[in-house]
């Protein structure tokens, strides 16, 4: 199955999130029977992003957004696992600092965008900034408003300027999964840390939040930085269909193994030769007896 087709969103559409299965796993059953097409995958990507490195032409942003428990830090986990660290940034999002909060939204984000040859990713990202504070209107409708059109074109900027691919994801999870996760991380005394009242209060919120995110989708997917819609009540199968939408994107980048910036040739002739000289004669030396040393 081709996931990038079908979790894209198309430019433009229009779409009710009520409409999607949060659950659907297509013909995929467990996380067992799936096993080989994720480490398939992996193994691409694995390849694909050292090579990206190794070429440092172009990079890529891969952002990813969901409701608390969605399955961020696991994504992030699991993604990053397969990658070479040394070509990877992963950067979270919190609530903006006092000194961010002095500036434009994109302030604090710009920094954190990938150099040429590396991956960034965002745990949360500048989509907060049209997300929660367009749900508790953080700042007057007439300025969230005007910033699908700004990251537009910050985002198309990346683009044009540095050639940073950006594939964006949303964990989409139902309701009834969310709380259940929570369930879980009140039981669990290695994950009680992760769980916060704010992530109830939250809760309550969660049509509005369906709202912002429909309009993100509508407003903000474009050709050179897509949304993907990906069904997360199943970690395995968000594993699947990111790792695989991850790959491909890899392959469609057209990434290349450098040329060297050395001539081979020459360096071959100047150091193995005279390396394979200096080899064959120790044997002789050995024949003509131990060296003697000087006194
Ligand atoms: P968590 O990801 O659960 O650790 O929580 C981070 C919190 O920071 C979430 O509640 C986000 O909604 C909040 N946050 C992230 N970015 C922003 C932003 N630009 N404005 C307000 N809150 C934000
Ligand atoms: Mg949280």
């Amino acid at each position: 199955m081709d996931y990038r087709k079908l979790f894209l969103v198309e430019a433009g559409k229009r779409l009710k999130l009520a409409k999607m299965d949060p659950g659907y796993c297509g013909k995929h059953v467990s996380e067992k029977q799936s096993k080989a097409e994720t480490e398939k995958y992996c193994g691409k990507l694995n390849k694909l992003q050292y090579l990206l490195y190794a070429e440092a032409r172009q990079s890529l942003l891969i952002v990813l957004q969901a409701m608390d428990a969605g399955g961020k830090d696991g994504t992030v986990a699991h993604a990053m696992s397969t990658m070479n660290p040394i070509g990877t940034v992963v950067t979270s999002f919190k609530q903006p600092t006092t000194e961010d909060l002095k500036h434009d939204f994109l302030w604090r984000v710009h920094s954190h965008v990938p150099a040429k040859g590396m991956v960034s990713v965002f745990n949360r990202s500048h989509y907060e900034d049209v997300l929660v504070v367009r749900v508790h209107n953080l700042v007057p409708k007439d300025i969230w408003a005007t910033r699908y059109s700004a990251i537009n074109d910050f985002e198309k900027l990346l683009w044009r300027q540095n050639g940073t691919r950006i594939i964006k994801f949303f964990l989409y999870i139902s309701k009834e999964e969310q709380l259940k996760r929570f369930a879980a991380r009140l039981e669990d005394p290695a994950r009680n840390w992760k769980i916060s009242e704010d992530d109830y209060r939250e809760r309550e919120f969660w049509d509005d939040y369906m709202k912002a995110y429909e309009a993100v989708f509508r407003k903000t997917s474009t050709e050179h930085a897509p949304w993907y819609i990906i069904p997360a009540n199943h970690k395995w199968f968000r594993n699947l269909a990111i790792s695989q939408i991850v790959a491909e994107t890899f392959e469609d980048m057209g990434i290349r193994t450098p040329k060297p910036q050395v001539d081979l040739e020459l360096i071959k002739r100047q150091y193995h030769e005279a390396e394979e000289q200096e080899v064959t004669a120790k044997p002789k030396l050995a024949r003509d007896g131990k060296l003697k040393m000087k006194k």
